[in-house]
Formats: structure tokens, sequence, C-alpha cells
């Protein structure tokens, strides 16, 4: 539920609906805004009854809220969030980042030159998966904790902070001791526990979209880390499973403008995984900044010919730096 009070309601009268809440076994949260002063219930596990609230003065409306979400709603949160992942802002507001690196660290070499090409074209992040959620178990599954070390070595190389999938728990916090933003894949974005684990590690959070999942599933699943305290949260719209098997995967643009008004969290658009092909990765990561998107991840290999991941996906330094050139020309837009 959420309790907004009356513009004229006083200090006390707000310390009374406080007591009142607590007094249910529940959380209250103040959301202190320019315009209202309104406080969140948080706890409870079905309808929150009104009688208690009833006759306190200085309420001025009740607003029961359904949704499995309410910490990443902007009924919760009017203003936007800002993640700061090293010292890069992310965030609705903020000049779009760009995330750029290859699918999966290789070789120490590898990350090295992707890093070095992705800083020179004005990539903000470097990414590179270390753990890799692969379809098959006979795929290259990463380099495990010998590439977490040379992603670090790469970003502190080219001077970008990094990003990087944790798959398990166990793993959360060795990587979390390298990385400046824990990557949470697609695959796993309903996986409760890891969720509530990342959360409680207090670093920036990428949670991808599940393939099939809904926009609430979505919202859902980043509640989970924020929950434990965490709001420094991204969310990334990375395609989903449709009937169209034409492009990998169907990439929902519409999913920028629509989280926009219903959460706090920024949105950011990976079209190398949603498209699955190099030629249409730049068309739609300038759709991406069109329509509003915190910034884009896009893979970047160094020779994506010889890449043990995601290769067809995958630009070489020449295609990214004509990337950064256009969405750099997209700035007055
Ligand atoms: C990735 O970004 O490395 C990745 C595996 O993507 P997704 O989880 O979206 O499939
Ligand atoms: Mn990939």
């Amino acid at each position: 539920m959420l309790i907004v009070m009356e513009h004229s309601a006083t200090q006390g009268q707000v310390d009374a609906v406080l007591e009142t809440i607590r007094g249910l076994g529940l959380t209250p949260q103040p959301i202190p805004g320019e315009n209202r002063v309104a406080i969140g219930v948080l706890g409870n596990q079905g309808y929150v009854d009104e009688a208690p609230f009833r006759d306190l003065p200085g309420i001025q409306e009740l607003i029961h809220v359904t949704k499995p979400y309410k910490l990443v709603s902007r009924d919760f949160h009017p203003e936007d969030t800002v993640v700061q992942v090293g010292g890069v802002r992310v965030g609705w507001g903020e000049k779009p980042v760009v995330i750029a690196g290859p699918c999966a660290v290789e070789s120490r070499e590898q990350v090295l030159a992707a890093a070095r090409a992705v800083k020179a074209a004005g990539a903000h992040l470097l990414r590179g998966g270390a753990f890799k959620p692969r379809t098959g178990p006979h795929a290259f599954q990463g380099l495990g904790y010998e590439g977490l070390e040379y992603l670090a070595e790469a970003g502190r190389a080219a001077a970008l902070p990094i990003v990087t999938e944790v798959m398990r728990i166990d793993q959360l916090e060795r990587v979390a001791s390298v990385a400046d933003c824990l990557q949470v894949g697609a695959r796993n974005m309903q996986n409760f526990d890891l969720l509530k684990e990342v959360g409680r590690v207090g670093k920036p959070v990428l949670l991808k979209r599940g393939m099939s999942a809904t926009l609430e599933e979505f919202l859902a699943a980043a509640e989970y880390i924020l929950l434990e305290g965490n709001s420094q949260v991204i969310l990334c719209e990375r395609g989903i499973r449709t009937f169209e098997r034409a492009l990998r995967n169907t990439l929902d643009l519409g999913v920028v403008p629509y989280l926009k008004g219903a959460t706090h969290l920024p949105v950011i658009v990976d079209p190398s995984h949603a498209l699955g092909r190099r030629d249409l990765v730049l068309p739609m990561a300038k759709a991406a900044l069109v329509v509003g998107a915190a910034g884009v991840m896009v893979e970047v290999h160094p020779d994506p010919g010889r890449a043990l991941c995601d290769g067809p996906q995958s630009l070489d330094p020449k295609g990214f730096e004509r990337l950064m050139a256009e969405l750099r020309a997209l700035a007055p837009v």
C-alpha cells in the first residue's frame, strides 16, 4: 500500500502513520517528493487492511499496490535512480553509456586488444564473460577466475570499469571483489536465490531480461535485489523469444518508453544478443537511443571470425568505431 499525505500534514501526523504501520508488523518507507509526501508499506503478504488508518489525520489517499513489485516502481520512488559504475553514471536523464567488449574472455591478449579498441573508440564500460552460460555443455564455458583476472587487467589498462556475469552464489564474493558491476544473465533472471545474494553484495547490478520474461516478471526480479537494500540496478532488454526465427530473438524496443514510466531504474538495450547478426547491431543500437534508452551494450571482438562465442553478432574494432561515430551523431536528436 502507498499512503499519500496531505500537503498540510504535520510531522506529528506523519509519525503517527509510521507508528501505525510498525504496529501492524510492517515496514514503512517514507517517500519524500517535491509535490507530495508519501509513505510506502512493505512486508505485507496480502491486502493491507485500511481500518487502522481510517481515522488518522493528515492522510489524503490510500493506494493499494497489487503489482508484485513496489520498490522498483515510480509510485514508490518517483525520481530517476542514477547507477554509478566506477565513475560512470547510468540513468534516464544522463548521457547514454556504451558498454562494449567480447562475449567471452578468451585470453589475456584477446581481452586486452578488445579493451584497447573499445576505449579508443569511446566506450564507457568494458564487458566480458569469464563464466559463460552456454546452451550446450560442449561449447566453450569461459575461462572462469583466470578470465576474471584478465578482464580486470584489461579494465585497468584501458581505464574502463568492468561488467561481468556471475552465474552462481558461490562465485559472488570473488567476482564482486574485482568487478565494478555484476551482470545477472537472461537465463538467471528468475534465479531468486542468486538475486537476493546479489542484492546483499551492494555492487551495481546489470539485470538482463529473461528470454521469455514478461515486463512484470522482469520488474519483480529487480525487486528481489532492491528488497535487499541495493537500488543500484540497471535493467537490460536483450530480445525475447517469439515465433519469429529469422533473427536470434525479437528486440522489444517498446519496453524502453514503457519502463521509463513504470520504473526509476535505468534501462539499456543489448542489440547484439537480440539480433544475433553484426550488420543489424548498428541500426538497432541507434534505434534504442532514439527511443530513450540510457545506453547500449554491444559485443566487440578483435577478430570476430575466430571468436569462441557469439562471433556472428560481434563487431570488429572498425565496426565499433563506426557505431560510436553514428551514435555520437545522434546526440542532437
Ligand atoms: C551476455 O551478455 O554475455 C549474455 C550471455 O547475454 P544473455 O544473458 O542476455 O543471453
Ligand atoms: Mn554473447
